[in-house]
């Protein structure tokens, strides 16, 4: 996907130094690239819909039946609050290195606070919040560039339209163990 400014304006924040409230920064060869506020936000915007997902009564969840694209039309069942829950999980297991993903496990996951975090780590004040800006940036980036479905903006993946999704496996072509022979008889003429 490409950053533009329409994309980030409304997420940046007015009082940073680095993009100014526009939420791009210029790189290499005047590549623009969303700023870490940016990124940060996108992350927490995720983040409050996963605690709120979480922390709803069971007996409130809903089952929702979305139309598939395709020739037969039919849809699929599904349980939205506890399928974002989980993509919001195992994608940022997937993203983070090992030693991120236990600040990310006590900290976000579990609530743990700074001050338990980094007796439990063995960290620094200073580490653990850098630590903690890096996980959101990297996280906030990966939520908004999933394909085909991501995690931002939240009411998309919640209300959003169906997309064309195709396998992303290769087509195996399965080559029969033994070649397969027609079996014909024919009637002896002799005996005919
Ligand atoms: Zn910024």
């Amino acid at each position: 996907m490409e950053w533009n400014r329409s994309e980030t304006l409304a997420l940046a924040a007015p009082a940073c130094n680095i993009c100014l409230g526009l939420g791009l920064r210029i790189g290499r060869h005047g590549a623009t690239h969303p700023c870490n506020c940016v990124l940060r936000a996108i992350f927490r915007a995720c983040f409050d819909r996963f605690r709120e997902s979480v922390s709803r009564e069971k007996y409130m969840s809903r089952v929702t039946l979305d139309p598939l694209p395709g020739r037969d039309r039919r849809g699929s069942w599904g349980r939205k609050d506890e399928e974002f829950a989980a993509d919001f999980c195992l994608v940022s297991k997937r993203t983070l290195t090992e030693p991120e993903n236990r600040i990310f496990k006590y900290h976000f996951l579990l609530g743990a606070d700074w001050k338990l975090c980094c007796t439990k780590l063995g960290m620094d004040r200073g580490n653990f919040f850098h630590a903690v800006y890096r996980i959101e940036q990297k996280l906030g980036r990966v939520f908004r560039e999933l394909e085909p479905y991501s995690l931002f903006p939240v009411d998309d993946y919640f209300h959003g339209p169906s997309k064309n999704v195709s396998s992303c496996l290769e087509p195996v072509n399965v080559v029969p163990i033994r070649p397969w022979k027609r079996q014909v008889s024919v009637p002896d003429q002799r005996t005919a």
